[in-house]
């Protein structure tokens, strides 16, 4: 940034040099010729001034001081304040053929008394004073600048002299005008500053706009930063007197140097709150507190001391404001944005507030560019100043909008959990992550992958439009590291739908790889701080669920089931069987209980060791469970002893079932691997509850004395209680 308007400023030197070069003339002594001919003469150059630094010679003395007068360039007018009057000469020689009257330009119109006397039978004749000390409805020519009629004699040579004092810069651009040339020049300058001024309106109201809606008061300072510079254009450009306070010079006096402490203050107020002093540059911003109260304070002062005093202190004031600026810009500039605009801004303006300064110190001569230098440039900061507060506005409120967007999906997902974390099945908890996912990234479709037997399985889809190819090209996942989003290439599903953005969770838990996959066919990518939140959270808790709900499937299967021979164990066939024995009493319907137990399980303990008992056990159990599956339930009661639960089942359909158990063992033997073929026999026990409610218990009772009864008949039979 700072090299760019490095580079520009030496750019715009160059251009104005160019321009200005032509514009030198040599001053002489000789009296001006004026052509019958003409529109506009400038003067400036031609020039003669004499300082009475005092300010104490009386007017007619200025007669006597002919020698002393030098010309402009040579006088080398600082543009300092000081109590000098300048006395400028200015000598005419018409050459029109008759006599008329001209217009002398003072195009400077800050100028706080200018008198114009002319010379008549050798002595000086006051014919005109105005300037802010005077009201301007004393002005013969109704002008925002300085404008004498100058009565000029045909062929004949007369002397004018101008008699200034100022408590600003001294300036002289002078100019001689034909009347009606005049007109026409001021008509095309009126359009000119009518758009500079519609412009700094506009802004003032824009900006006025943006502060009743945004209540942001970097925008209140800001507009009266903007209304206090265009006051001092006003003043400048002698606006403000011709239309606002001409008729109180007091106040026409004063108000320079109050609208530069004004603006001195506000400017800085603003830059405070632009650039966010407080966090970039405390101890600045101390500073610019205490600045900001001494303008405060002074603003006042224009009111209570004298106008030199006031305007030197406005200087001052002025003088460390920039002071203040630069050092902040310099400060600051690394940090932010805003930093960049304001850069831009005020290195603009000054620019152009150097041009003019180097014009008014007479480093460089007095054109037009130069003196609108600074307006130029002002109106840059007023446009770039407002593109820079709009440009802070609209981050701030993108910004504020990402921290609502942040908090609902937190909100969101922390509701999602606490109700994700309740559920005790596999398949619920998968279509609720699911929606939770949807929900949360506004993507509207969704899967469930599981990786098993090394291929990925679809398991659920929350739509019946998802179609997918089947087997899932999915890329077989490395099980040794986790799975992230980024491993995953949206082609890898297989699904035929168009999808434009796509999230997905990877679960990766001991006994459980899978997926959820959310996909929409909108452009519509998370941003990445929405993802930076759903992921990490979303993987975690799910991870954590599915895992909580295989563990608790898996106990629930070890108290379920008998882990030998896989029928249900005793406790969990009790608490069954009560249900289905009320149930059949309720409807009616008869139940019987079959108690079996195998023949002389001792031996084959004992002839073949106890692991060759256990697959004896688990062969009679299959047996069973083949048998009475589709009828029943079947439970291990003891080491070698069954218990089936026969329900809509009458006693001669269980004897038969049970005759049917017997005879299967009587057939097909129990085959050792590389072994011998056992005969394994087995008894049985049958009761059944017909009429009456019987207890389990009752029942029980009556199947083991029916079983007993069969062991003590010889075994391998079934014997039926009655
Ligand atoms: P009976 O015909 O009178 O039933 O004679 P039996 O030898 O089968 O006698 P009983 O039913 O009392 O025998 C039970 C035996 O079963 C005792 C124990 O050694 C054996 N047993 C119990 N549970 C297991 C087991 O889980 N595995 C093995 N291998 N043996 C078991
Ligand atoms: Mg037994
Ligand atoms: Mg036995």
């Amino acid at each position: 940034m700072k090299f760019i308007s490095s580079k520009l400023l030496i750019l715009f030197f160059f251009i104005y040099f160019l321009l200005s070069f032509p514009l030198y003339s040599k001053a002489t002594t000789d009296p001006i010729v004026v052509p019958e001919q003409f529109t506009e003469i400038s003067l400036t150059k031609e020039l003669h001034i004499y300082l009475d630094n005092n300010s104490e010679m009386p007017d007619e003395e200025i007669l006597q001081k002919q020698e002393e007068f030098l010309s402009l360039q040579e006088a080398n007018v600082s543009g300092d304040l000081s109590d000098v009057t300048y006395w400028i000469k200015v000598t005419l020689l018409d050459e029109a053929s008759f006599n008329r009257e001209l217009l002398l330009e003072l195009k400077k119109p800050h100028l706080s008394s200018v008198e114009l006397f002319s010379v008549k039978n050798e002595s000086l004749l006051l014919e005109e004073k105005m300037g802010y000390q005077y009201p301007f409805n004393m002005r013969e020519i109704d002008h925002r600048n300085l404008v004498f009629p100058l009565q000029l004699s045909s062929q004949q040579a007369e002397t004018f002299y101008l008699k200034i004092k100022t408590n600003s810069f001294f300036q002289a651009p002078v100019s001689l005008w034909e009347p009606i040339a005049f007109s026409a020049a001021n008509y095309e300058a009126q359009t000119l500053f009518g758009i500079y001024y519609g412009v700094m309106l506009a802004m003032i109201a824009y900006n006025s706009f943006l502060f009743l809606s945004l209540k942001d008061r970097a925008y209140l300072y800001y507009i009266c930063f903007i209304m206090g510079f265009m006051m001092l254009q006003l003043i400048w450009d002698g606006f403000a007197f011709q239309w606002l306070w001409g008729d109180y010079p007091w106040f026409a006096l004063r108000s320079n140097a109050f609208f530069i402490i004004w603006n001195s203050l506000f400017s800085l107020q603003f830059a405070k709150h632009f650039l966010q002093l407080k966090t970039y540059a405390p101890y600045l911003n101390k500073i610019a507190n205490i600045f900001i109260t001494i303008c405060s304070i002074l603003l006042f002062v224009p009111f209570i001391l004298d106008v030199t005093t006031s305007t030197r202190i406005s200087m001052l004031l002025a003088t460390v404001f920039v002071i203040l600026l630069i050092t902040t810009v310099m400060k600051v500039r690394l940090y932010t944005r805003e930093a960049k605009f304001f850069i831009l801004a005020w290195s603009l303006l000054f620019f152009g507030v150097i041009i003019n300064l180097l014009a008014a110190y007479k480093v460089i001569p007095l054109t037009p560019i130069a003196l609108y230098a600074p307006k130029i440039g002002s109106l840059v900061v007023v446009i770039v100043l407002s593109l820079g507060l709009a440009d802070k506005i609209k981050r701030i409120t993108a910004e504020k909008e990402r921290e609502a967007r942040k908090y609902y999906i937190q909100t969101l997902l922390q509701n999602s959990f606490s109700q994700l974390g309740k559920i005790k099945d596999f398949p619920t908890l998968i279509e609720r992550g699911l929606q939770s996912l949807m929900a949360v990234t506004k993507y509207e479709k969704g899967i469930y992958l599981v990786y098993e037997n090394e291929e990925w399985k679809l398991i659920k889809k929350t739509s019946e439009d998802i179609t997918i190819n089947q087997p899932i090209p999915l890329y077989k996942p490395s099980l040794e590291k986790k799975l992230t989003n980024l491993d995953i290439h949206p082609e890898a599903f297989g699904i035929e739908d168009d999808i434009n953005t796509l999230f997905c969770i990877p679960i990766t838990t001991e006994q459980h790889t899978g997926m959820f996959v959310v996909y929409s066919e909108e452009w519509t990518e998370l941003q990445s701080f929405e993802e930076d939140i759903i992921f990490p959270s979303f993987t975690e808790q799910l991870t954590l669920f599915i895992s909580n709900i295989k563990d608790y499937q898996l106990l629930k299967e070890t108290v379920m089931y008998d882990h030998l021979t896989k029928v249900f164990t005793r406790k969990y066939f009790i608490e069954n069987a009560d249900d289905l024995i009320v149930h059949a009493f309720q409807s009616e319907q008869p139940i019987s209980l079959l108690l079996l137990d195998i023949d002389h399980f001792k031996q084959v303990n004992d002839n073949y060791g106890h692991a060759i008992g256990d697959l004896a056990i688990q062969f009679v159990a299959k047996n069973i469970q083949e048998v009475c599956k589709e009828n029943g339930i079947v439970g291990r009661f003891g080491g070698e002893e069954f218990i089936v639960l026969l329900p809509n089942t009458t006693n001669k359909q269980a004897s038969q079932i049970a005759e049917k158990l017997i005879n299967a063992h009587r057939q097909q033997p129990f085959v050792l691997e590389n072994g011998p073929s056992l005969s394994i026999t087995i008894s049985i026990g049958v009761c059944t509850s017909d009429q009456y409610l019987m207890s389990l218990e009752d029942m029980f009772q009556c199947a083991d004395e029916a079983l007993y009864e069969a062991k003590n008949q010889g075994r391998n039979q079934v014997v039926v209680y009655s």
